[in-house]
């Protein structure tokens, strides 16, 4: 096991509604690792200072939104998949300095294992967003076996922007062009975590798509609901919760943690 960090946080704001310290610290528990994983609610003003601090206490953790992009530029070292990314959702300290990687892009494929048994081959997948979560699935998606992206958003310009970035794996499209022949189908976009929208309407699937939302909310989101009832595999994003909270396990202690121990933790939730 490598030397234990001073604290353990999840670095965000909001941070509050997060279920990683339900799941980590079951983890932290059974490995007997005496640390407690704590929120830590961060303004985007006060990341500048607050970083430093966290240097100095030797602190190791998790980044979500706001802050995967700006501790991603503070970083002293980036793990690859942070550089594809240009996003760190897990840092630690080595000699005083700031190391951070990402995680989601593993997380996003186990999800997708969880949900098809492998991962796809000669696929054409759709993907709805363009944020941080949709540079994760690009940069899952173009290490699979000549799989290509049609990627929808709904500001075009940031859909451009990121498809630039990955040009031998995505290409900008309508939301119907999107959909067209594909057998797999991403949610990247924030919709449905706090309504019952949904980023396409859920009748125009292609048959036997299968559908992946990487929102979670208790009950499942809407997209989730309205495809099963249509027939099509669906999962919410709780398997890519783990997923990444686990591989972040990995980076900070050198053991792994029980995957199953931290699907239960977050499956009790209230
Ligand atoms: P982000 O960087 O803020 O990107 C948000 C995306 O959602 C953008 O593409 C944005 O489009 C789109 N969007 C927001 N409101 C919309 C609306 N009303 N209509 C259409 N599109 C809308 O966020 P992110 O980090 O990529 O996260 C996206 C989602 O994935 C979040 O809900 C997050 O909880 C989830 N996520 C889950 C996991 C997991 O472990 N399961 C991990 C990471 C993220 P514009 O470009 O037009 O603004």
């Amino acid at each position: 096991m490598k030397p234990l960090p001073g604290r353990l946080v999840l670095l965000g704001h909001p941070v509050a509604h997060s279920l990683s310290p339900r799941m980590q610290n079951a983890a932290l528990r059974a490995a007997g690792i005496p640390l407690a994983y704590e929120l830590l609610d961060v303004t985007p003003a006060a990341l500048a200072g607050t970083l430093p601090a966290l240097v100095t206490a030797r602190a190791a953790g998790n980044v979500t939104i706001p802050h995967k992009a700006a501790v991603a530029a503070q970083c002293d070292r980036l793990g690859g998949l942070a550089q594809r990314t240009g996003a760190v959702n897990t840092f630690w300290t080595e000699g005083g300095r700031l190391v951070g990687d990402n995680t989601d892009v593993e997380g996003f494929e186990d999800a997708v294992r969880a949900l098809l048994g492998r991962l796809p081959s000669r696929a054409d997948v759709a993907v709805f967003g363009a944020g941080g979560a949709a540079a994760a699935v690009l940069a899952a998606i173009e290490r699979w076996d000549r799989c290509r992206v049609r990627l929808y958003n709904r500001t075009a310009a940031h859909a451009e922007a990121l498809v630039s970035r990955f040009p031998d794996t995505a290409v900008a499209a309508s939301a119907h062009e999107a959909l067209l022949g594909t057998s797999l189908v991403i949610n990247a976009t924030s919709l449905g975590l706090h309504d019952d929208d949904t980023p396409f309407p859920v009748d125009a699937l292609p048959p036997a798509a299968a559908v992946l939302d990487l929102v979670y909310r208790p009950g499942e989101t809407a997209l989730v609901r309205e495809a099963r009832a249509l027939g099509h595999p669906a999962d919410g994003g709780l398997h890519m919760l783990v997923g990444q909270g686990a591989r972040a396990f990995e980076r900070w202690f050198g053991v792994s943690p029980d995957p199953a121990l931290m699907w239960r933790a977050v499956q009790d939730r209230p």
